[in-house]
């Protein structure tokens, strides 16, 4: 809790203990950027609770296929072990034992699908990714999809309205307020629907508080989750960052943890 409110970091990456310096550096070295902590399960426990944060949605991209089984069971071991974490796992869009890997992830009652088109390195409207989505549409589990690099454009986000277009029945959590280093294109082509909601992930400290409440207003308070992406930035000034938007109290107790909560209870 801080300032009163229950607090979800809707957005954390976590590794095994013996890879996540390595891991973490890997991430750092991508986006050039300096990371805060290291991607340790307990290291994200302890510093998120010291600054507020009552619960955590913990996900990690596979950034090959053959590391979709470890990834999917190293984080339901940790859901199991920590009752507030929540934990989505992962697919790779070009395994050739989707079905199976999805049923896996299933089995072990993650709660959607984590993907990162740029670690991954397919555009989010690749076709060869389409058995996938519909897999994930018809089990009505979201996904949250990594949004946006300036550098880049196969997680722009023309590709994911494409992909929304084409099924209509698909939940997704476009992260970074829709577009990493690509606010100004998320605002213009992402409507809120029922079916997207966005997170606040490594967007506020880049963005003026004004161009901040612009999107949130954009894309509805009632659509939108606080996260961190943990281990990139600092807890409390995280939180700082989010409070100095000055939001309505129901705004903020929606943002911190109960959009999220209902949305997750929700399935299609
Ligand atoms: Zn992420």
């Amino acid at each position: 809790m801080k300032n009163g409110y229950h607090i979800i970091d809707a957005h954390a990456h976590i590794f095994p203990d013996k890879i996540a310096e390595k891991a973490t550096d890997g991430i750092s070295h991508f986006y050039d950027l300096p990371m805060q902590y290291h991607g340790r399960v307990s290291e994200m426990l302890e510093n998120g609770a010291a600054a507020g944060i009552d619960s955590f949605l913990i996900c990690s991209p596979a950034t090959t296929v053959s590391q979709v089984y470890s990834i999917n069971a190293f984080l339901a071991s940790c859901a199991a072990a920590y009752p507030m974490c929540t934990a989505f796992g992962t697919l790779h869009p070009r395994s050739e034992t989707m079905e199976e890997d999805f049923a896996q992830l299933q089995k072990l009652q993650l709660h959607g699908v984590k993907l990162h088109p740029d670690f991954q390195n397919f555009p989010i409207d690749d076709p060869a990714a389409y058995s996938m989505y519909d897999m994930i549409q018809s089990s009505g589990l979201p996904i949250l999809m990594h949004m946006g690099d300036s550098r880049s454009d196969l997680s722009h986000p023309y590709r994911l309205a494409m992909v929304l277009r084409q099924f209509p029945k698909l939940r997704i959590i476009a992260a970074h307020f829709g577009g990493w280093g690509r606010w100004k294109e998320a605002h213009e082509i992402l409507q809120p629907d029922g079916r997207i909601r966005f997170d606040t992930s490594s967007s506020l400290p880049f963005l003026p508080v004004e161009e901040i409440r612009k999107l949130i207003a954009h894309f509805g308070a009632e659509n939108c989750f606080f996260g961190v992406d943990y281990p990139m930035w600092d807890y409390g000034e995280e939180l700082e960052r989010f409070f100095a938007l000055e939001l309505s109290d129901a705004e903020n107790r929606m943002i911190l943890s109960e959009n999220l909560t209902n949305w997750l209870e929700e399935r299609a």
